[in-house]
């Protein structure tokens, strides 16, 4: 469910894990105006459903209408994934953190003593999760940089444990990348459509990973230059389907797969097996 939700990839990718492995069932994206969540979230159960992911402009809401959630979407303050009970409770979690983390770890990231400090572009709900995603892989020192303050501050007061958490004006990118071990753009530039993300990497610390949640187009300009400047580089693409996994997993039981064909699948390149 999202408004709009037709440029999603979700229901490519998780019908195909459900017909590769012979489940019959079906996903389908769901336009949900903003102010009929509840009334579409409480017609879940009725409806035969085992259950629902959220995107934009939802994810917040659907914190205060389901019937229970996880720890992790507390720390959050985010759902991505609802969960349908037998005795018709909805029970939420937010597996956009799995996702991130589980993305970097398949490219070869290990969180080590040196990983302290990470930068991170933008606040908002992608953000939340990628700080906590952070914050659970060790990061210590935070750098969040938006354009809007305000945004960074709510973000950092909700989020922070102790003081990992700093926060610089949009003005200071410079600055804030400085020795920084990993980036992650999580704002929407770059994306097709929108401005090109235009930073200097020079700062960022020797072997740096670099990593966006924008995945259209894979390559972003950011990514290009980091690949260019010789730094890890992890595309968005792979934190779609790593935060799909355990959602699947909640409604159908099953383990689906995550290899190179799927991800080819989803962008539609041709590619016919998984
Ligand atoms: P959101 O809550 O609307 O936040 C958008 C963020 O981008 C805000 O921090 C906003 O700054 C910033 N921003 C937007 N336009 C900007 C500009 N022109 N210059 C500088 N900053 C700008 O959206 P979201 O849920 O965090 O999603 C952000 C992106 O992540 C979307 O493209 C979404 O598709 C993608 N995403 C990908 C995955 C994945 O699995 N790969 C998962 C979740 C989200 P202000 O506060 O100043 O407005």
């Amino acid at each position: 469910m999202g408004w709009p939700v037709s440029h999603s990839l979700s229901p490519r990718l998780h019908n195909r894990w459900l017909e590769h492995l012979h489940i019959d069932g079906a996903y389908i994206p769901m336009p949900v105006h903003p102010s009929r969540l509840e009334q579409a979230l409480r017609a879940l159960p009725v409806l035969g459903f085992r259950g629902c992911n959220l995107t934009i402009p939802h994810k917040e809401k659907a914190l205060s209408i389901v019937d229970e959630f996880t720890d992790l979407a507390r720390r959050v303050g985010a759902i991505n994934t609802i969960v349908v009970e037998d005795d018709g409770r909805l029970i939420g979690n937010n597996t956009d953190v799995f996702g991130f983390q589980e993305n970097l770890k398949a490219a070869g990231f290990k969180s080590h003593v040196d990983m302290k400090s990470a930068t991170v572009l933008g606040a908002g709900g992608a953000a939340r999760a990628i700080v906590v995603a952070l914050q659970d892989l060790g990061f210590t020192d935070i750098r969040l940089v938006n354009r809007t303050r305000e945004k960074a501050e709510l973000c950092a007061s909700a989020l922070k444990q102790k003081d990992d958490i700093r926060i610089f004006e949009w003005e200071q990118t410079t600055e804030a990348m400085e020795g920084s071990k990993l980036l992650v753009n999580t704002t929407a530039l770059g994306m097709k459509g929108q401005p090109d993300l235009m930073i200097d990497l020079s700062p960022l610390a020797k072997e740096a990973w670099v990593t966006d949640v924008v995945y259209n187009p894979l390559i972003t300009g950011l990514l290009r230059q980091a690949e260019e400047k010789g730094f890890y580089v992890v595309d968005g693409l792979g934190m779609l389907i790593h935060q799909a996994r355990p959602s699947f997993h909640a409604w159908f039981g099953l383990e689906p797969h995550v290899n190179q064909d799927i991800r080819n699948y989803v962008l539609n390149n041709g590619a016919t097996s998984l």
